[in-house]
């Protein structure tokens, strides 16, 4: 008999089979709550829910930081055959009104040090009947969410039906490139995409799982999913400061993380500066996304000692499909042909077949060089795009979802993203990838951050110029950066110019907006 994927499952193995181990920490609040403290408040939850109307296939939205209570609401929502809708926490009031008003979302859980950005549209929300508010410090004379879920049963929830092709999760891309998508994940997308991430990352009721990377983003979203159904430890951090990273790791056993290379440049720079000498002895694997720059992998795992696992993916395929960390044999490799492996983003992960191809929808030669379209077939991509069927039909066309990032692969299979198509500087005909020369420049020392993006040039039609942000009481001049690339790349690929910067703009998940820096660009040289 086909049992439906669904994503409940993966709480009710926890529990039957890890009930009174600690299932949650949150490390600000220092609380904790067992699998079978877990399943008794996701299930008052689920009643709770019921009790304001929430019926299947209803949205229900989450504004939180990592925390237990968002952990709890993943389950709390599913049991009810609800569509959870997580909210970045870095956006403007007006994108709020979008979303909750674009997904008809019903209820809203919201952080109460995130009520403020709320706030001054809540009054134009057409469909949110109910916002609940989890207030933390204790000195609110509202009803807070703990208060709320009190009066419900932790008694078994008779859950909605539900089939493994009803949508699950509602999210919202990160708009590195434009305004956010909403992208439809069934039940068995999350479902199939957990199932090969717990092989790929060898997950374990041994784990302990830090929570860097934001719940509410997707590659934040699957380890809610594979680290509880191994019944593995789940410690949530409100914010990715590196000093309490740190402190987390060392005061948790943590033994995996996984974050944005910003989030991992700012660990190194203060393991730079703090030296801070605690055992982070537990800590296995480190991984990260978003082309994480070669020097920042060497030191990972050569100073560090942590694994380094590179991961590929996007919001629409659940969303990961390629990772580094697929052949052992690699394992035996000199250090430095490994670093330059895992430096590319990696080998199709189990249940996915990801091929490049050129306009016409042609497999590029597998030389390592060619470049073309990165396609996906997978378990894990989407439905489609909520309330959009013209974006739908450009992402998705004959099975294929059309990433819009640009790779290349070679004879063992090894693809490599090169850049996003919009990111790609053309210069004298020739394609650049901002990655590498981002890549060239993280060499120097005293480059703390870098950006390139395509200017517009005379003769070569564009050139790469670079935002950096540079180490403190350092000070490299414009010429010092553009001979150092030109040291380190083909003449053509080197910067031709510089602007520093304090920082750089980034999403809530840390990838770095260009769309910010061109126009930057563009306004000081109207
Ligand atoms: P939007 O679609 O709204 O502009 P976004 O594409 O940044 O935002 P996400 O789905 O969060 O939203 O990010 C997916 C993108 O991140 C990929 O399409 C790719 O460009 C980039 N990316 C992810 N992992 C890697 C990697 N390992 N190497 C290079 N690029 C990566
Ligand atoms: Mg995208």
């Amino acid at each position: 008999m086909n049992v439906p994927l669904i994503l409940t499952d993966f709480l009710d193995r926890a529990v039957r089979l890890y009930g009174e181990k600690t299932a949650v920490i949150d490390h600000d609040e220092g609380r904790r709550l067992t699998y079978n403290e877990l399943d008794g408040r996701v299930n008052r939850l689920s009643h709770g829910l019921r009790s304001l109307g929430v019926q299947k296939g209803d949205r229900v939205a989450y504004l939180a930081p990592n925390t237990l209570e968002m952990l709890e609401g993943f389950y709390g929502i599913y049991q009810t055959g609800a569509v959870m809708v997580p909210l970045n926490i870095r956006l403007k009031p007006e994108d709020y009104l979008f979303i909750l008003n674009h997904s008809e979302s019903k209820v809203l859980f919201a952080d109460q040090d995130l009520l403020h950005l709320i706030e001054p549209v809540k009054d134009q929300f057409e469909t949110v009947e109910r916002i609940i508010v989890h207030y933390h410090d204790g000195e609110t004379e509202e009803t807070s969410y703990d208060d709320w879920l009190a009066q419900f049963p932790e008694e078994p929830f008779n859950r909605a039906e539900v089939e493994e092709d009803d949508v699950a999760s509602l999210l919202y891309t990160s708009g590195t490139t434009g305004n956010p998508k909403g992208v439809m994940l069934t039940h068995r997308n999350n479902y199939l995409h957990a199932m090969s991430l717990m092989h790929h990352l060898r997950v374990y009721d041994t784990d302990t799982y830090l929570h860097v990377l934001p719940m509410f983003h997707v590659n934040g979203w699957g380890a809610p999913f594979y680290y509880t159904a191994n019944g593995a430890t789940h410690v949530c951090l409100r914010k990715a400061r590196p000093e309490t990273i740190y402190d987390a790791i060392n005061s948790h056993g943590v033994t995996s993380v996984h974050m944005a290379p910003t989030v991992l440049n700012s660990l190194l720079q203060y393991y730079d500066s703090e030296k801070p000498q605690t055992g982070t002895a537990d800590l296995r694997i480190v991984i990260a996304g978003s082309a994480p720059p070669p020097a920042f992998i060497r030191r990972v795992e050569d100073e560090l000692g942590w694994e380094f696992i590179q991961v590929y993916g996007m919001t629409e395929s659940s969303p990961l499909s390629l990772t580094s960390s697929s052949r052992s044999t690699e394992a035996h490799l000199p250090a430095e042909q490994r670093t330059r492996l895992k430096a590319k983003a990696g080998y199709p992960m189990v249940g996915n077949d990801v091929r490049v191809v050129n306009d016409f929808g042609e497999e590029v030669p597998h030389d390592g060089k060619s470049i073309g379209e990165v396609v996906v077939r997978s378990h894990g991509v989407m439905k489609g795009y909520w309330k959009n069927e013209e974006a739908t039909a450009e992402a998705l066309r004959n099975g294929w979802l059309h990433t819009g990032d640009m790779g290349t692969i070679d004879e063992f299979g090894h693809i490599d993203i090169t850049d996003r198509k919009k990111d790609i500087i053309i210069s004298g005909g020739e394609n650049i990838s901002s990655i590498e020369v981002e890549g060239a420049l993280y060499e120097h020392p005293d480059i703390v951050e870098a950006a390139v993006i395509a200017v517009p040039h005379e003769k070569w039609g564009e050139t790469p110029h670079a935002y950096v942000v540079l180490r403190e009481g350092t000070g490299l001049s414009e010429q010092d950066v553009i001979d150092f690339s030109r040291s380190k790349l083909a003449h053509f690929k080197a910067v031709t110019g510089v602007t520093f910067v304090d920082e750089l703009p980034k999403t809530a998940s840390g990838k770095i907006q260009k769309v910010h820096l061109r126009n930057d660009y563009w306004e000081s040289h109207k």
